[in-house]
């Protein structure tokens, strides 16, 4: 027996002790109306999370009972970002391969006097349902007889209706404390060409009666969803006692995943992309899988982060920084370490020699066993960020100032002995000197200094625009607000950054820690190459 780490595996293992099951299935159900996002993610390390654990298997389900909204574009891509993540499905199904078995249950169900043909409008039908606190009405239909409710229902079938002037509804209990319960309709009248089953049907079954249907045609123990269906559980097992499934699935309820900054509804992630706020479903700032992918986080740290908030019966919001240190954690490991400036300021060394250049060593990455380095140019004339020199330093201040000394990583120790400024005061370049006796790694110069900082030699650096990001959305939320209200307008920061040549020669798109800065990787954006934040170095929310 496997060791449970959550509640659902907990559940899982009873039933398999107890031999009420025998074979763990599972299915991920999208709806293809949209492009997945990180809360899918969560889902997705549950359902196969369970797979690889029980040995068992697990379905894409696509669930396409809602014609309309769903379209091919959204099924290729949710088919790459479960990839991306490195799942891989047993059987790719869709609700509408099933239409025809759902629609033979129907008939089962009218035939036992469980459902019946309704001709009340869907206006008429929400305003009888009742309440919380008080019983629902009756529909005048309800007690039509089998044959005439065959009759019906087959006339809906076969077009001789239009949309919403009749439906059938299960026939549960209008008086039942769950409002789920009284009377629910199970198919709809409507006319909309299904982007698989083209227009083949005219009647379209509702979610809560084909989920059921469809879990157990595919085999499915157990049909993992999100809170929000704990109260359709009845209904779930409503049809499964009616139509005599055996082995019955079982619904298990968990709790959405909730992420500070992020929005999560598919709903305002497309108004997003349709006003142009974003560029596409995979802008970097997206919390689409596909815009996580673009950003440049590696999907292991996105299924550690998963891993690591658990599963929960009760919803809550887990800090977006959270999400962001697992993303730090995985790249401290995995990402080369490169030099770039944001903001370039020169820095001369006047005693350097004339026309002289050196190669020297930089280490690869400080985490790897095996210390590699490669070789790293040096010169009369480097950048450094403008950020790490201070005409009026605060006390303690470790970076450059006026007659101040720091270490360029990997090379000396420079000491500013003069600045130069423009017309308007800015200064626009350091004069420095350099003590060759300082040399990294073989440093018997006797110098103290604590600062390091990084720079790029003139001659080689290359010119590219950097982009900073910052959330979507910000923090403060206040009664009564949308999600409008809460856009960061200035979610993007861009710089005209120098950087080492060797990050143009890597990979594309390979992650790089920019030393002190943030880690980044090279990214078209329209038709230009910039370099792109996956996320800043520094933690600012232990800070
Ligand atoms: P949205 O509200 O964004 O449209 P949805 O629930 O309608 O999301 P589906 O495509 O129906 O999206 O979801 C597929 C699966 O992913 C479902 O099992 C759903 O419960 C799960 N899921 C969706 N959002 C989250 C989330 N934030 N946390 C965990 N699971 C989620
Ligand atoms: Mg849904």
């Amino acid at each position: 027996m496997v060791e449970a780490t959550n509640f659902i595996e907990q559940i899982i293992n009873e039933e398999l002790e107890s031999g009420k099951v025998n074979d763990v299935y599972t299915r991920f159900p999208p709806e293809p109306n949209g492009y997945l996002h990180i809360g899918h993610a969560k889902s997705l390390c549950i359902n196969f999370g369970i797979k690889e654990k029980y040995n068992g298997k697990c379905n894409l389900f696509f669930d396409d009972t809602n014609p309309s909204k769903e379209k091919t574009e959204f099924v290729d891509a949710i088919k790459q970002d479960i990839k991306w993540l490195g799942f891989s499905w047993d059987k790719e199904t869709y609700a509408s391969d099933f239409f025809e078995k759902i629609y033979e249950f129907a008939l089962t169900l009218i035939k036992k006097g469980k459902a019946f043909v309704c001709d009340m409008s869907p206006e008429e039908i929400s305003k009888n349902r009742g309440t919380l606190t008080e019983a629902g009405k009756e529909s005048p239909w309800r007690n039509r007889s089998i044959e005439e409710n065959l009759a019906l229902f087959e006339d809906m079938k076969n077009g001789k209706f239009k949309d919403g002037e009749k439906c059938l509804r299960a026939k549960i209990d209008m008086a039942s404390p769950n409002v789920n319960m009284r009377d629910p309709v199970i198919y709809r009248i409507l006319r909309a060409t299904h982007h698989r089953t083209g227009d083949k049907w005219c009647i379209y079954p509702m979610y809560d009666y084909a989920h059921p249907i469809c879990d157990y045609l595919q085999g499915v123990s157990h049909s993992i969803c999100t809170l929000e269906f704990e109260d359709h559980r009845p209904l779930y097992d409503w049809v499964g006692i009616e139509l005599g499934f055996n082995p019955k699935p079982r619904q298990i309820e968990f709790a959405r995943l909730n992420v500070t900054n992020l929005v999560m509804s598919k709903r305002y992630l497309k108004k997003l992309v349709e006003d142009g706020s974003v560029d596409g479903w995979d802008d970097p700032r997206m919390p689409t899988l596909a815009g996580i992918r673009n950003r440049g986080i590696p999907a292991d740290a996105l299924k550690d982060f998963c891993s690591r908030i658990g599963v929960c019966k009760a919803n809550s919001e887990v800090q977006i920084s959270y999400l962001e240190a697992c993303v730090r954690e995985n790249l401290n490991l995995n990402a080369e370490r490169a030099m770039g400036v944001l903001n370039p300021l020169k820095l001369t060394i006047t005693n350097y020699p004339e026309n002289q250049t050196e190669e020297l060593d930089f280490e690869i990455n400080p985490n790897e066993e095996e210390k590699r380095t490669r070789k790293i140019k040096f010169g009369k004339t480097v950048y450094i960020d403008r950020d790490d020199f201070s005409l009026d330093p605060p006390p303690k201040y470790k970076r450059l100032k006026l007659e101040g000394m720091v270490r360029l990583k990997s090379a000396y120790i420079i000491r500013c002995d003069e600045v130069v400024k423009d017309e308007n005061g800015e200064v626009i370049e350091l004069l420095c000197t350099y003590f060759p006796e300082s040399k990294s790694g073989a440093d018997n110069s006797g110098l103290k200094c604590k600062g390091v900082i990084q720079w790029v030699e003139e001659n080689s650096a290359v010119d590219i625009e950097i982009r900073k990001y910052g959330y979507l959305l910000n923090d403060e939320e206040y009664a009564g607000q949308d999600f409008g209200e809460r856009m960061n307008k200035e979610s993007v920061s861009i710089y005209q950054g120098k950087v080492e040549p060797y990050l143009m020669q890597a990979e594309f798109g390979a992650p790089f820690q920019l030393l002190r800065t943030g880690y980044f990787k090279l990214l078209n954006v329209k038709d230009k190459t910039v370099l792109s934040e996956i996320v800043s170095l520094k933690d600012n929310f232990n800070k």
